[in-house]
């Protein structure tokens, strides 16, 4: 072949690796865009599978929720947790709808932490949870539920400037300079027909789109189902008449039951008698052996009180380790018999790997130690406690004639101040309050001389409210009880209870009953009042010197802080720390002009907040054991 022959087949050969190179080129680019457009394909899908898992994750945990028996207010907490941080969001909030009196307004029961919030909780001088908030039928709240559907809004300064009428101007553009939501986006929650409130979610997109809408109306739907669910738990848990754990009567059946014995025995003159009963050291049995072997300790006694019951008895358990028996028609020397039965089969029968147990026993019985049902139930407490106290393992009767030395006393102290006019009382009221002196030292009921002091404290403490003496002395009695102080200490805590903010009356009206900001001087009135008290009213009267010390220092801080006399630690006298302690969640879990009543969980972490500071931090533990304990036996 000759050399042009060669070179021309080369340039054919090397067109066809070049057109084929080109077309390989072409072909490699068409996949490559195609392959970008695939992964562009793929990442977007896998972001909407991503959302949509998180919102399925979201719903799933809705839907473990409903089948637990939570509380309401632990349901909503976790739900708008659970909301938050969805699809970017900034914060979650349930508002509740109430209607009391046809005054409707707002109530925010749970909201996720965020900025807005935190700088609104610096704004406001209470927490969010206490404030009622307007049902302002021109807001797109009210908008939402009367047309039943989500609604979205730009203005959600506007929204909370109409809900919280109390920030300033300037307060409003601090939020507003926040400038991390574009959007409020506001849902109806509707339980079977019923209007729950609103569920609000900010948001910090421009747009909302129709799946996101989508996604919140079903959230929705599985809010108000979940608060259906908890409300029907709460129904079902409320009509039980048994304890899960011990199948015993629980609190509310042993109420019906003593409240119908109580009629029972008054109508026909009979007795009836209670057993009173409480673990000897269960804390350390839970310590020691953990918690379930406490429960079979629990089981055990309950069984016991079960097989020693008649059948008309009723054995319960009002709660945690507290048992009590109801024997109707049985008197003091029946119950005993029967009480110390119980004692010693619960110390003879050997709880597995515990070992042996021991319980300490009350017995009170109607009418020999009290005529009225509280009395009965609160003196059979204390022939409890004195069985602990003397050493547990035993059983204690009432005894009739202790009790009555310190009301004794209070209605003398009282009868002394009102008739020496140690206080100023209005000349109409003075025989009012006589007769009811009078009719107490007859009956030397506890009522009526609750009803002296609730009447007493009403000429000079404008936020006195009928029951409040009697709450008041419950709590201090079961903390100093807790404490396990003496029956004498109890007893001067019980009087000065009743004695310990009388120095008011002292202090001009015109101070006590004053709506707008007090001046110092105001204030510095106001701190005498515990001296005021001490020296002017009770000094003279020699019943009472004894607890002089105790509502002296009622309004002293742990740390110093407090008034008159800024002592703090244990120089403060315990008494005096117990009555601030109960006198503050007294004042916080009732209404007042200014706000709302707190629920005990709110008033509860407010004092949890000062512990340490206001009062001492043992003694919050106790009271807050106390409380929870109570609170979860109601
Ligand atoms: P005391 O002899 O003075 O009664 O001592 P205690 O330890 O039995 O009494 P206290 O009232 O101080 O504590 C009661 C403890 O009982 C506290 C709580 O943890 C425990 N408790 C309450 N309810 C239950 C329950 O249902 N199961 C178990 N295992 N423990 C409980
Ligand atoms: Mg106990």
């Amino acid at each position: 072949m000759d050399i042009f022959k060669k070179l021309k087949e080369y340039a054919r050969q090397i067109n066809e690796i070049e057109y084929s190179i080109s077309s390989n080129k072409k072909e490699f680019l068409e996949i490559y865009e195609r392959n970008l457009a695939l992964e562009q394909e793929i990442l977007e899908r896998t972001q909407e599978l991503d959302q949509a898992n998180k919102a399925f994750l979201t719903l799933k945990h809705v839907w473990d929720l409903m089948n637990s028996s939570e509380p309401l207010a632990n349901v909503l907490e976790t739900l708008v947790n659970s909301l938050h941080g969805e699809m970017g969001y900034i914060n979650s909030t349930i508002l509740q709808l109430h209607e009391i009196d046809n005054l409707k307004y707002f109530q925010i029961r749970a909201y996720s932490d965020s900025q807005i919030y935190r700088l609104l909780n610096k704004f406001l001088h209470r927490p969010l949870s206490e404030y009622k908030l307007p049902y302002d039928i021109s807001s797109p709240l009210v908008r939402a539920i009367t047309e039943k559907k989500i609604i979205c809004t730009k203005d959600y300064l506007g929204v909370i400037n109409s809900l919280l009428n109390d920030l300033a101007p300037d307060q409003l553009a601090g939020i507003n300079r926040l400038g991390i939501s574009k959007n409020l986006i506001i849902i109806p929650l509707i339980t079977s027909q019923k209007v729950f409130g609103v569920m609000l979610v900010f948001s910090p997109r421009e747009d909302i789109s129709d799946k996101e809408v989508n996604f919140l109306s079903l959230f929705a739907n599985q809010v108000e189902m979940a608060i259906t669910i908890a409300n029907l738990f709460e129904t079902i848990r409320k009509e039980a008449v048994t304890d899960g754990l011990t199948g015993l009567y629980n609190r509310r059946y042993f109420n019906d039951a003593i409240n119908k014995e109580m009629e029972r025995a008054q109508r026909l003159k009979q007795s009836f008698s209670v057993i009173s009963l409480d673990l000897d050291f269960l804390k350390k049995i839970n310590d020691m052996y953990g918690h379930s072997f406490g429960d079979l300790a629990i089981s055990t006694v309950a069984d016991i009180m079960k097989k020693n019951a008649r059948s008309i008895d009723i054995p319960a358990r009002l709660g945690g380790e507290e048992f009590c028996i109801l024997l109707p028609g049985i008197d003091s020397a029946g119950a005993v018999v029967a009480a110390e039965r119980i004692r010693a089969s619960i110390e003879a029968k050997p709880v597995e790997t515990v070992g042996h147990i021991t319980a300490s026993i009350g017995v009170g019985t109607y009418p020999q130690h009290a005529k009225n049902l509280e009395e009965l139930l609160e003196l059979t407490d204390q022939a409890m406690y004195k069985s602990k106290i003397n050493g547990r393992n035993r059983v204690t009767v009432v005894s009739t004639e202790d009790d009555h030395g310190w009301q004794e006393i209070a209605i003398g102290a009282f009868a002394d101040i009102v008739n020496k006019k140690r206080i100023p009382v209005p000349d109409n009221l003075i025989g009012d309050i006589n007769e009811k002196i009078k009719a107490t030292k007859e009956s030397m009921s506890k009522d009526a001389l609750y009803s002296v002091v609730d009447m007493i404290s009403a000429l000079y403490n404008p936020n006195a409210a009928a029951g409040l003496t009697r709450q008041k002395i419950d709590l201090a009695t079961k903390l100093a009880q807790k404490l396990a102080l003496s029956k004498d200490d109890i007893d001067k805590l019980k009087l000065s209870v009743l004695l310990y903010d009388i120095g008011n009356a002292l202090i001009p009206e015109d101070i006590m009953t004053k709506t707008t900001p007090l001046s110092d001087e105001d204030k510095s009135k106001i701190h005498q009042h515990p001296l005021l008290a001490a020296k002017e009213i009770l000094q003279p009267i020699s019943s009472v010197t004894d607890i002089i010390p105790i509502v002296e220092n009622h309004h002293e801080n742990w740390d110093g802080s407090g008034y008159p006399k800024k002592i703090s630690g244990e120089e403060i006298p315990l008494l005096s720390q117990i009555i601030l302690l109960v006198d503050a969640y007294c004042a916080m879990t009732h209404e007042r002009t200014y706000r709302a009543a707190l629920s005990e969980d709110d008033a509860i972490e407010n004092i949890t907040k000062e512990s340490g500071k206001k009062w001492k931090k043992e003694l919050v533990d106790v009271f807050v054991g106390m409380i929870n304990e109570t609170k979860r036996n109601n």
